[in-house]
């Protein structure tokens, strides 16, 4: 036993990446200060202040006082404890590297951050990660934008040479968990090793790096992250991160830092977010944050809080400054994003129009308060000022279509005809149980009628296999449902229960994890099917494809990039004309693309889950739209 776990532990220590679980001897840490001369060493090229140098001893007054925004833990049963986590992290997952799909955004390399010498000194080298969703990557960006501002100006590609680590993470799910539940005990690592890790040449950091952990798992574990095993020094809900740089103040003097509230009104509009794909032509814009639905399977209500909306004009003025960057498609981010309402500036409730209704046979148990803008008045202003701007947004309910919503997007060409209409399940039973406020019938009409008004639109859902109390009946419901509407993309999950939610509190957990999975694999396999007939009905078409990089299995001879139903369409780089403004292709004016064009591509092959096709001309959105789908009757209204 023990000398298995000595080989292994010599395999991972010659790794570093690799995840390693640790077992404390003892509770407290030898105080040994690093001398100025080891420091330089460890790290040459920098100029050192005496002054940074004082601070490069790591704090270890090991009493366990947490800031004053620490809440008051009111239910010690919620959650398992760290130990629970540790213990069922095997060694052979901790030595595999974190899985790079679901790290959604990771690191920006050293030179492409501002590390010109500036009044506030540098405080310390950052790494992060971000697990979950794309409000994740969103808010990361806002974490880095509160941290800059507060002097912590240099990232890092590794957490070995970082000072600080944080670690944005994701709660949906118990595997979501426990991924960075693998990285933490890794981080720790980097801590607890950190004089021999730098003695070794295995770390570069000048001080034990402070772990910081972040988003959903923050929200949802407080205080129970801070364990006594000194794996994490600062937790920090969602709502909190203009907090970061005092809480992290508290750890230099030896405190942990904790801040968990969440907020009826923090929307982080006055933040300029620092982009972590610098040259990337798309980018997020986080226009809402919070959810009221009250989903019965889903955490987001009480990691995220309650609904808050961004002012319209510090959306306008954040697109803006992207397109002066050069990005060329937006995707307008939000827990509920078509619930978006920006009450700011107007007090009196508006007339109920359409605009202010649920899609028809949908409810909800929140009241609509008919105050301020929508989300058609968002999208209508954003597609009308920039109008070669593409616009897209994830992540929305069925609830929230009306028919306003439909009719800017069928009327605005730079509106993406693409709508992601999360299912969950294909039963009227279990869609009930989940409170979700539809029956299968109003969820088909719904498709009917976006189908009728947007044409050529493409869809995409989320459904769980195994919620409580599923039948083989209402699994095979769900199967038709999928059949049925053909969808363009699908997100599927077997359901994992979360503490605190409505089916937590009502309902058992009662499908095995075996036929859960049998049916996510039977759903996968439905799926499958009709989105190839999806794919395959775009060969002969004319896209346009926005390009966003080379593609990776031919990255010296083709491009890839998004249709606006956002199927991924590669095409071989060749020059092609540019297309004039009356529709003609200039043929004297050949070029390559590049990252960033539109490109009218014809569709020749279709793999089922990407599209291939030649390059016809190097475009504008107005102009495709305007000359190539207008022949073929789509509503165009630049
Ligand atoms: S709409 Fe439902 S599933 Fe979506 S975030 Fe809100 S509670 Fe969760």
């Amino acid at each position: 036993m023990a000398s298995s776990s000595l080989s292994s532990l010599s395999a991972i220590l010659q790794k570093p990446h690799r995840a390693i679980a640790i077992q404390r001897r003892c509770c407290c840490l030898t105080p040994k200060l690093f001398s100025s001369k080891t420091v330089r060493a460890a790290y040459p090229h920098r100029h050192w202040s005496q002054r940074q140098l004082k601070g490069s001893s790591f704090a270890l007054n090991l009493c366990r006082s947490f800031s004053q925004s620490h809440l008051p833990s009111t239910a010690k049963s919620e959650g398992p404890g760290l130990h629970h986590f540790v213990a069922q992290a095997s060694l052979s997952a901790l030595q595999t590297q974190p899985d790079h799909c679901s790290i959604l955004s990771s690191v920006v390399a050293a030179n492409e951050v501002v590390t010109e010498e500036t009044e506030t000194p540098a405080k310390g080298r950052i790494y992060h990660e971000t697990y979950g969703c794309q409000m994740n990557i969103s808010d990361m960006e806002v974490v880095l934008s509160v941290m800059k501002n507060a002097g912590y100006r240099e990232t890092v590609d590794n957490p070995e040479a970082a000072e600080i680590i944080f670690i944005n993470t994701c709660a949906i799910r118990d595997n979501a968990e426990q991924k960075v539940w693998q990285r933490l005990n890794y981080f720790w690592f980097l801590k607890r090793q950190w004089k021999r890790n730098v003695a070794q040449g295995r770390a570069q950091s000048i001080h034990p790096p402070k772990v910081v952990v972040l988003g959903c798992m923050a929200e949802r574990l407080k205080e129970k992250i801070l364990d006594s095993d000194k794996m994490v020094d600062v937790v920090c809900g969602p709502d909190a991160y203009r907090d970061l740089p005092r809480l992290l103040q508290e750890v230099d003097y030896g405190q942990k830092g904790i801040n968990t509230l969440l907020s009826l009104e923090e929307t982080y509009a006055d933040i300029s977010p620092v982009r972590i794909m610098k040259n990337s032509v798309t980018a997020f814009v986080s226009v809402m944050r919070g959810c009221n639905n009250m989903c019965s399977f889903c955490i987001v209500p009480f990691t995220r809080g309650r609904e808050r909306s961004r002012p319209v004009e510090s959306i306008v003025k954040e697109v803006g400054e992207l397109w002066e960057e050069g990005v060329k498609e937006v995707t307008l981010l939000g827990q509920n994003v078509n619930s978006y309402n920006d009450e700011s500036g107007v007090e009196q409730e508006v007339e109920a129009g359409s605009n202010w209704k649920y899609s028809e046979g949908f409810s909800s148990m929140c009241k609509i308060k008919n105050v301020g803008l929508r989300f058609s008045d968002l999208l209508d202003r954003l597609s009308t000022e920039f109008p070669e701007m593409r616009f897209r947004y994830t992540s929305p309910h069925p609830k929230d279509f009306p028919d306003d919503l439909l009719h800017v997007m069928r009327n605005r060409h730079n509106v993406c005809n693409f709508i992601h209409l999360p299912a969950q399940s294909g039963s009227s039973r279990m869609i009930e149980r989940m409170r979700r406020g539809y029956t299968r019938e109003a969820y088909l009409e719904l498709v009917e009628k976006i189908r009728r008004t947007i044409p050529d639109v493409g869809i995409s859902s989320d459904f769980i296999c195994g919620f409580c109390g599923e039948t083989e009946e209402d699994h095979k419901e769900t199967l038709s449902l999928v059949s049925t509407v053909g969808y363009d993309m699908a997100f599927m999950f077997a359901y994992s229960m979360r503490e605190k939610t409505h089916a937590h509190r009502n309902y058992a957990d009662d499908v095995p994890e075996e036929v859960k999975q049998r049916r996510l694999t039977e759903l996968i396999e439905t799926f499958r099917e009709s989105t190839g007939q999806c794919y395959d009905s775009q060969i002969g078409s004319v896209q346009l494809v926005l390009v966003e990089g080379p593609n990776k299995r031919a990255p010296e001879t083709e491009l890839m990039g998004k249709s606006d139903r956002g199927h991924r369409v590669s095409f071989v780089t060749v020059p092609v004309p540019n297309r004039t403004a009356e529709g003609a292709a200039d043929q004297q004016q050949q070029r390559n693309p590049v990252v960033g064009d539109y490109v009218e591509v014809r569709i020749l092959r279709s793999s089922r889950a990407s599209l291939y096709g030649e390059a016809l001309a190097i475009t504008k959105l107005s102009l495709f739209y305007c000359n190539t789908v207008e022949n073929e009757g789509v509503a165009c209204a630049v």
